[in-house]
């Protein structure tokens, strides 16, 4: 993709602080990050999201994602980290071209990752996840 950033990134173009390169992935670190160590994984084969990522590369993507998140573990010392991938402008996704975020975190962070709770009346759930069983 000519304009994709990740895209530049990959092939060069646009210089990043690389962590891990394959012949699938490059690993970066995130320019603006929520933490230091925080470090973002790209596919080398541009997919915008999710849903247009190939299973071959969902299935790799994990593999590399825990290499990387045991590296930084150790390297810095983190209490823990997060893997967070966004999908749609909605879910805060800013960059077309799928990637999986690793962000460490400490007990005093400034990091939130938090949510409100709905809730389903009797039998919603069962028929909601019906339904999207039978899309699977
Ligand atoms: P998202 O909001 O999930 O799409 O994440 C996009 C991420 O890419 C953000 O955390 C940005 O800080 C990061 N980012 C954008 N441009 C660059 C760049 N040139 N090098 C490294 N990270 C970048
Ligand atoms: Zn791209």
């Amino acid at each position: 993709m000519s304009n994709c950033i990740f895209c530049k990134i990959i092939s060069g173009e646009i210089p990043s602080a690389t962590v891990y390169e394959d012949n699938d992935f490059k690993a970066i670190m995130d320019i603006s990050p929520a933490v230091k160590g925080h470090v973002i994984i790209l596919p080398k084969k541009h997919s915008a999201d999710l849903f247009e990522l190939e299973d071959d590369s969902a299935a790799k993507a994990l593999i590399v994602a825990r290499k990387i998140a045991k590296a930084i573990k150790e390297e810095i010392n983190c209490d823990g980290i997060n893997l967070l991938q966004n999908n749609g402008e909605v879910a805060g996704q800013t960059v077309f071209h799928f990637h999986i975020h690793l962000i460490p975190r400490y007990k005093q962070d400034k990091v939130e990752i938090t949510w409100g709770h709905e809730t389903y009346v009797d039998g919603e759930a069962v028929s909601l996840a019906t339904a999207i069983a039978a899309r699977i």
